[in-house]
């Protein structure tokens, strides 16, 4: 199997062959498909696999479909860290560099002035941390009922970080109707309650 062999939009086609990359890996090849007919996905997989693109590809090939520019972001990426969450947007622009859409990088460290400005401009994608997607919604600075397709990155790392709260409440801000893709290295308990509960007949796919 190929990328070509994927029903990914033309522009991230083009993208990905300038990136080097011919062959999906494994959860590429599995969660991709299953993402772009609208699937929830729970994927198990480490880093190093191919994670990351086996849900930006299929995010901005879903998202190219829609008009680029909304008012409202509509789509949310959630990782644990900053340099996660910054590796995650570093690999959309990479992807998406052939269209128009847009992303905020929203992490904590650093002042909310640029971040506030780039979500008042309107995005299509959301990357962040937790803390710091709250605190923007706190400030009244953040709608997020227009999300079609929300992402919770290392979902263990979330875990052992004790942000499990923090991503229920941003669950509960986001459409019931929004497509989830939701990533862990492993399955304990708890994160097994919380896809339980917020992802909806999801495809599970452990590489
Ligand atoms: P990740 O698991 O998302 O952190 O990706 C691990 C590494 O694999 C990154 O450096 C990616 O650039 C690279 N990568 C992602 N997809 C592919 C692919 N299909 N073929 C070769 N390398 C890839």
């Amino acid at each position: 199997i190929k990328f070509s062999d994927l029903a990914l939009d033309p522009r991230v086609l083009q993208a990905v062959a300038e990136a080097g990359y011919e062959t999906p890996t494994p959860i590429q090849a599995q969660a991709i498909p299953h993402a772009l007919e609208g699937k929830d996905v729970l994927g198990i997989a480490q880093t190093g696999t191919g994670k990351t693109a086996s849900f930006v590809l299929p995010m901005i090939t879903l998202l190219g479909k829609g008009r680029a520019r909304a008012r409202m972001p509509r789509s949310l990426v959630l990782a644990p860290t900053r340099e996660l969450a910054a590796q995650v947007a570093e690999n959309f622009e990479t992807y998406a560099k052939h269209t128009k859409l847009t992303k905020a990088l929203l992490i904590g460290g650093v002042a909310f002035g640029e971040q506030d400005k780039l979500i008042d401009r309107g995005v299509d994608v959301l990357i962040a941390t937790p803390g710091r997607l709250l605190d923007h919604f706190e400030r009244g600075k953040l709608l997020l009922q227009g999300v079609q397709i929300m992402v919770v990155d290392e979902a263990d790392r979330m875990l052992d970080m004790g942000f499990i709260p923090d991503i229920e409440k941003i669950f509960s801000l986001t459409p019931f109707t929004r497509q989830t893709f939701f990533y862990s290295a492993t399955m304990a308990p708890e994160i097994e309650r919380i896809t339980n509960t917020f992802l909806s007949a999801a495809v599970k796919i452990e590489v």
